[in-house]
């Protein structure tokens, strides 16, 4: 028999939201995120779910870390099933934790028991088992109030499950129940961050990225593609829009005074967005945008940047230190890849000596001879898609 998989899930048992529709979204997500591994049967009791693998060829271990990542969820444990019969409970729970029974100083068993035709009841087996295994690991001893090491003992209806306290989860809320947002994606650091934790608030993304062949290169893009797969762990299954930039900045180069180039570029960043998240339903846009960190992230150049469009503009790391949001980077597995040495489209063509403190008035007069509808109008219709 296989091991299953017991989920704790997140706030939404505390908060206003339906629970229903948070209970339907999130198995809607973990059965496409599990389809890798294999046919799990996945359905909640008490507030427990359970991960069942239908037959033999399951991957139950690739499974059960795929689900660290699934938002919505707030403890993992991974549970082995056995005979519903006291001994091979405690047979069971030897031989599946005995690291755990050996490295813990205190524990308890506690046992849930679904099938009220089982012989003892759940105190009675709680004491068995816990009798048992302090006799058999000397560095034991029970504490109920405040152990170390807890043994659960599950007897449902086909089998018993024994497994210890679960790991954290990924905490969050299920993928879509917030509805959707457009994510600027570069190949930075702060921007994968910045999608990630929008995402864990349970909005799904389509994502952006500007890109200025041949100024960038095929590399840069492909670094871009990577980081988006990456985060399909967390995000679940997203599009990639790429939006060929070159024109754009060429013709701000040549009308635009320099001073001004980065701000003036970023509006059109934002009305591209815009016109993105109209076309797939989405309420937001979300950048990496952190204050102060360089010259287009005043208070000032965000105002700029922020007046050309109507949806909000969600700035999760705009209060972050570098070494906090590294810190994300590291722990979602985006930094790896966002150091690679590729140049984005924000560095080509920088002015040397940027307009910290800009005015929509200075926007409005560098963009008095452009034809913006005409620009944006192509960018969109160059897009290209990839599907991740
Ligand atoms: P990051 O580490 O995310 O690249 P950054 O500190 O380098 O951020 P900027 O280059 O000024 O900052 O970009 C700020 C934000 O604008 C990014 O976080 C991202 O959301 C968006 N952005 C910048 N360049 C691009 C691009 N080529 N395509 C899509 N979005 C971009
Ligand atoms: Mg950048």
């Amino acid at each position: 028999m296989n091991e299953m998989i017991l989920l704790k899930l997140g706030e939404m048992v505390l908060k206003g939201l339906n629970r229903r529709s948070f209970e339907d979204k999130l198995q809607a997500n973990l059965h496409r995120r599990l389809h890798p591994y294999g046919q799990f049967r996945v359905y909640t009791r008490q507030s427990t779910t359970y991960v069942e693998p239908m037959d033999e060829e399951c991957d139950v271990y690739g499974a059960f870390e795929a689900i660290k990542k699934v938002f919505g969820i707030v403890g993992v444990s991974l549970a082995r099933p056995c005979e519903k019969d006291k001994d091979a409970i405690l047979n069971t729970a030897k031989e599946f934790l005995d690291d755990k029974l050996r490295a813990a100083r205190t524990f308890k068993v506690e046992t849930k028991r679904a099938d009220k035709t089982f012989p003892m009841n759940s105190i009675q087996l709680s004491q068995y088992v816990g009798g048992e295994l302090h006799e058999a690991y000397e560095n034991l001893e029970v504490d109920v109030h405040n152990p170390e090491l807890t043994v659960h003992v599950e007897v449902r209806d086909y089998a018993a499950y024994v497994h210890a306290d679960a790991e954290p989860g990924a905490g969050g809320l299920p993928v879509g129940i917030n509805g959707r947002a457009v994510s600027l994606l570069s190949g930075g650091i702060d921007s994968p961050v910045s999608s990630y934790m929008i995402a864990k608030r349970g909005v799904a993304l389509d994502m952006v990225h500007f890109f200025s062949y041949p100024y960038t290169s095929q590399e840069a893009k492909d670094k871009v593609i990577e980081l988006a797969r990456l985060l399909t762990a967390y995000c679940g299954r997203l599009t990639l829009h790429i939006v060929p930039f070159t024109a754009i900045q060429e013709e701000l180069r040549r009308s635009c005074p320099e001073e001004l180039f980065t701000v003036v570029m970023r509006r059109f960043m934002m009305r591209i967005s815009q016109e993105v998240a109209k076309r797939c339903g989405a309420k937001a846009l979300v950048t990496g945008e952190c204050l102060g960190q360089v010259a287009s992230q005043t208070m000032e150049a965000m105002a700029c940047t922020g007046a050309v469009v109507e949806l909000p503009i969600l700035r999760p790391c705009i209060g972050m230190d570098k070494e906090e949001i590294v810190q994300i980077s590291r722990k979602i597995g985006t930094y790896e890849t966002s150091i690679l040495p590729y140049e984005d489209c924000c560095t080509v063509f920088t002015p040397r000596h940027p307009r910290l403190r800009p005015t929509i008035g200075e926007m409005q007069y560098a963009e008095e001879k452009l034809d913006i509808e005409k620009l944006v109008a192509e960018a969109v219709a160059g897009i290209e898609r990839v599907q991740l």
